[in-house]
């Protein structure tokens, strides 16, 4: 099961619609699970932005109840990663590759050049749901996994999987659900 928690307030009907969206790209039921607290200290005052890792890593996964299950957050709040090769810069989302918690932020979805709050955010999540099941980037611009700073990703509203990548899905989660 992937559960989600949001962070920020979210109108009701596009939360229905991320979840519908992930449970058809993978296959898997998706819920809302509820409201949660951004952890303290996730606040990085110089950027007024919060750290995307810490957020990720503090935030307490009491809502995961199968050693299966996923938990992706979502906030409206801009992000940032730890200090990388690229500078410490914004980024749309962060997932534990692999791993069971993920979080994406709504920030800049709706702005001119940029997919509408329900659609945008359903492909983040489901792109950053792909990480915790060890997908990489592809190069498919309709693929969920192509990397949400590209230009490709905004052209398509569709949330999909390309064959390679819902293969792989599928391989993972059969996997993961013994
Ligand atoms: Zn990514
Ligand atoms: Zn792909």
């Amino acid at each position: 099961m992937i559960r989600i928690v949001t962070l920020s307030e979210f109108p009701p009907d596009v939360i229905d619609f991320v979840s519908r969206r992930i449970h058809a790209a993978y296959g898997m039921g998706c819920e809302f699970e509820g409201e949660g607290d951004v952890p303290r200290g996730a606040m990085d005052d110089e950027q007024s932005a919060y750290d995307a890792v810490k957020i990720v890593e503090e935030m307490d996964d009491d809502v995961a109840l199968y050693a299966d299950d996923k938990i992706i957050y979502l906030i409206n709040e801009p992000l940032i990663e730890p200090e990388g090769p690229m500078g410490r810069g914004p980024v749309d989302g962060y997932a534990q590759y692999g791993g069971g918690k993920a979080v994406v932020t709504a920030h800049g979805l709706g702005e001119k050049g940029s997919l509408p709050l329900d659609v945008g955010l359903a492909k983040r999540a489901a792109h950053y749901v792909g990480h915790l099941w060890d997908l990489h980037h592809c190069f498919d611009p309709r693929c969920a996994m192509h990397p949400g700073w590209s230009p490709g990703f905004t052209q398509y509203p569709e949330v999909a999987l390309c064959l390679f990548d819902r293969e792989k899905s599928e391989r993972k989660i059969k996997l993961g659900s013994t």
